[in-house]
């Protein structure tokens, strides 16, 4: 550090044995104060450390100063580092053999008493932590997160750069990029009635980049999606989004399986379940795990036992074969005697929340299956069912017999919860994996017509290029997504680069010439121009940080989140403007959200001159 800077030569962190005699000058926070034998002791914390600053009462206006510090004033202090003396030292502070006599202190600045305490890491209401973020993110453990974020951020950019990805920026203010969600809007003053749209996703942009030459492209890209705040959203995240031309699906997988493991092995403690990462097909991870974003570091893994309940005289297990859909199940070990009361209701839950109608259950028992149920199979069908599912003696069967989409949401989410109930998973393993092989398109029942699984610029597989127009539910797309443990942490694929196929896969979707031109007019058009075969990805950082940092939520690794009803309760956004504003936005508000129900906003005079 700079030793004429007036507020600090040194970081609060790095002070040790061997600068004993030095004269050092600290700057921070007061993060505790203790006073013990008549002197004052000051833990100063900074970004780097907290190293204890001791005041004497012979230096008295020192002393008299030090004795008016509270938590979380601003001060610089100059003095001499010694040694602790004995008995003292503080093994987990990094600075624990040294402090500093303080010979002077200047207070830069007072502060109130903070809304809650930084020094200890306490629970804390989330609203209040999300009002004060300035405060909260001096909490060591978020300051921690965010730092590791930002090395996570320059490892992925020196990675890409020794591979020759060019890091280039796509604009905020554009024209609709669908994902799947709404679009954030913004009002053209310029021209009356008309809207930008903020991305979200750059690909349109990052494709377009490929048709102009650059090969490789990345940027830390913010994507921001309009959409219900379910779960663990937020209107605005960030990407690791790439791209590259004349590549294929493996040349992608692998450069992110080798960015990815770097990571997690140079800058965690974390070990990888499996390297290379395993690769399902969608069809293989859902009819295991019942699943897309399987976690694979334990097994349960689901069974399909239609064959074997076919012709058995449980009609609910016949007749949800006979009316085309399926019974699978998972044998759980482990468990021990379960009350029926506990099954019938808490597990039972599980599958009901996933829409499942009930939930069938046996025991593995003295060779054969015990429960109600059992005395509907057969011998024979019992010795099936128990060899179907690899059932030990004392393992529970559980089964669901329902449409096939229902089958694997239950028994998917009835992994996760016995993995949870009996501590099947170990935190300190990433099961990394690839599922790939998505149906290009799937049914959306509410509207009753196809659409994409992921977004319409991804390529079908050569093979099923013919179903297109006939059977474009079977066509498979040339999609990967990257999973850990349960979370997706990245989805991609390989495009479409030829303007014909574009065109194909937007009729499937309903997206006729006229519409496809007017909202895709330039990458249709770009495609006319040699535009090179060509896929990327883009995995989530948000994700990726909370994953590795084994946080339960985004927000604990983002500097200034929204909060889950999408407000941004520090700046108070959203948040009405002017009617000048708007005004000049050319834009009236059908009722002003001010206004009492049932008022004609016309009607109210405006603020202005009117
Ligand atoms: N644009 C995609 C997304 O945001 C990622 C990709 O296909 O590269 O999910």
């Amino acid at each position: 550090m700079d030793p004429k800077n007036p507020y600090r030569t040194q970081d609060a962190g790095g002070l040790r044995k061997a600068n004993v005699g030095e004269t050092t000058r600290l700057a921070g926070w007061v993060h505790r104060r203790r006073d013990h034998g008549g002197l004052v002791f000051i833990d100063l914390r900074d970004r780097w450390g907290i190293t204890q600053i001791t005041f004497h009462p012979d230096n008295a206006e020192v002393f008299a100063a030090a004795e008016s510090l509270r938590p979380e004033w601003s001060i610089s202090v100059t003095g001499e580092v010694t040694a602790r003396p004995p008995g003292n030292e503080n093994s987990e502070l990094p600075t624990g053999e040294i402090e500093v006599q303080a010979a002077s202190l200047a207070i830069l600045n007072t502060s109130e008493t903070p809304p809650f305490e930084i020094e200890r890491d306490r629970p804390v209401d989330e609203t209040l932590r999300l009002r004060y973020r300035y405060l909260d993110l001096r909490r060591e453990k978020m300051r921690d997160n965010i730092l590791f974020r930002h090395r996570v951020v320059k490892h992925m950019r020196d990675f890409l750069d020794a591979r020759e990805f060019v890091e280039i920026e796509t604009p905020l203010l554009t024209a609709s990029t669908p994902e799947g969600a709404r679009d954030y809007l913004v009002p053209a003053r310029l021209y009356p009635g008309q809207f930008y749209a903020l991305p979200q996703s750059p690909q349109q942009f990052k494709q377009l980049l490929m048709v102009a030459g650059f090969e490789r492209y990345f940027q830390i890209a913010r994507a921001l999606r309009d959409e219900d705040q379910r779960g663990d959203r937020q209107p605005e995240h960030t990407q690791l989004d790439l791209e590259m031309s004349y590549t294929t699906q493996d040349e992608v997988l692998g450069l992110v399986e080798e960015l990815f493991t770097g990571i997690v092995e140079d800058m965690t403690e974390k070990t990888i379940l499996e390297k290379p990462f395993p690769r399902l097909t969608y069809a293989e991870a859902m009819d295991s795990y019942g699943s897309d974003k399987p976690d694979i570091r334990f097994g349960l893994e689901i069974k399909d036992v239609s064959d074997v309940v076919a012709d058995s005289e449980f009609k609910v297990f016949s007749g949800a074969v006979a009316s085309g859909g399926s019974v699978r199940g998972i044998a759980v070990g482990g468990l021990g005697d379960l009350s029926r009361g506990r099954i019938e209701g808490e597990i039972t839950d599980v599958a009901k929340t996933a829409g499942a109608r009930g939930l069938a259950y046996m025991k593995a028992e003295e060779g054969s299956l015990k429960g109600p149920i059992a005395k509907f199979f057969s011998d024979e069908e019992q010795a099936a069912l128990r060899e179907s599912l690899g059932a030990e003696e004392g393992d529970y069967l559980f089964f669901v017999a329902d449409k096939d989409p229902v089958v694997f949401e239950s028994l998917g989410r009835l992994r996760l919860h016995f993995r949870d109930a009996l501590g099947l998973a170990d935190d300190g393993v990433l099961g990394l994996c690839w599922v790939t092989d998505f149906p290009l398109f799937e049914w959306n029942e509410d509207e009753g017509r196809v659409e994409p699984m992921h977004h319409m610029f991804t390529m079908p597989r050569e093979e099923d290029l013919a179903l297109l127009e006939t059977e474009p539910l079977k066509v498979i797309g040339q999609l990967y997504d990257l999973v850990a443990n349960g979370t997706e942490l990245a989805s991609g694929s390989i495009r479409i680069h030829r303007p014909d196929i574009q065109q194909r896969v937007f009729d499937v979707i309903g997206i006729g010439a006229e519409e496809a031109e007017r909202r895709f007019g330039a990458m249709l058009t770009a495609f006319r121009y040699g535009a090179p075969p060509h896929g990327g990805i883009a995995p989530g950082i948000d994700r990726l940080i909370m994953v590795l940092r084994d946080q339960p939520n985004i927000r604990e690794v983002m500097a200034f989140p929204k909060t889950q009803a999408a407000r941004d309760e520090m700046m108070d956004a959203p948040g009405p403007v002017s009617e000048d504003q708007l005004k000049e936005l050319h834009i009236a508000l059908r009722r002003r959200p001010d206004a009492p129900q049932g008022t004609d906003p016309a009607a109210r005079p405006s603020e202005g001159n009117n």
